[in-house]
């Protein structure tokens, strides 16, 4: 998938089809307990595709939000301050859109403004936003750059995670010690290589 397509993708990602209402997906926690070989029915599962239906409705609450609309409140009144700004390990949970496994991790976000700055929360809530729907490490990161470049229009980007991811390091190959790192660099932080330099070492 080039960058390109990643831009352009909506902030708001679409329902396909009508929505299931939380009895279905209740039901369908219900059919896998089965398929494990065991009892829906008994005491220690009874309450459980609610609970699992309920972690579910928290692991994916970022579809039902605008990271766009999050950036919108900024500020101008900055004294003429110019040097890059930096939210170091933002620590976030999101899913394999492969397994539905965890993928923990942290996010280093930065950026170089041009004459309007966000408040530092507002950084924080763009990453969890996209961190709670089905993703891959890579999409996560175009995606929290490109939203921070597209909305705030600064003079450059920077995002760096690094993640564990669960679809690997507890089940399939089973290689615990790994972690994933990946980074989307715009505007300064691409064509200056002292600034990305600057702006890697603050992640080291
Ligand atoms: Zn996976």
């Amino acid at each position: 998938m080039s960058s390109n397509v990643l831009a352009m993708e909506p902030a708001r990602t679409l329902h396909h089809g009508s929505k299931p209402d939380r009895a279905e997906v209740e039901a369908a926690v219900r059919t896998i307990i089965r398929w494990s070989g065991d009892n829906p029915d008994r005491e220690g599962l009874v309450e459980t595709p609610t609970r699992v239906t309920r972690a579910f409705e928290e692991a994916f609450v970022g579809y039902a939000e605008d990271p766009a609309a999050i950036l919108q409140k900024s500020f101008d009144e900055i004294e003429g301050y110019d040097e890059m700004i930096v939210l170091r390990g933002i620590r976030f949970e999101s899913h394999c859109e492969h397994h539905m496994a965890p993928i923990l991790g942290r996010a280093w976000v930065g950026y170089m403004p041009g004459d309007r700055v966000v408040g530092i929360s507002k950084l924080a809530r763009v990453v969890e936003s996209f961190a709670k729907r089905l993703q891959i490490q890579e999409k996560l990161t175009a995606q929290i750059a490109n939203t921070i470049n597209e909305v705030l229009n600064p003079r450059g980007v920077g995002v760096v995670i690094r993640a564990t991811h669960h679809c690997m390091t507890t089940r399939g190959v089973r290689k615990p010690d790994t972690d994933l790192v990946t980074s989307r660099m715009l505007g300064c932080f691409r064509d200056d290589p002292q600034l990305r330099r600057e702006f890697l070492g603050e992640t080291a």
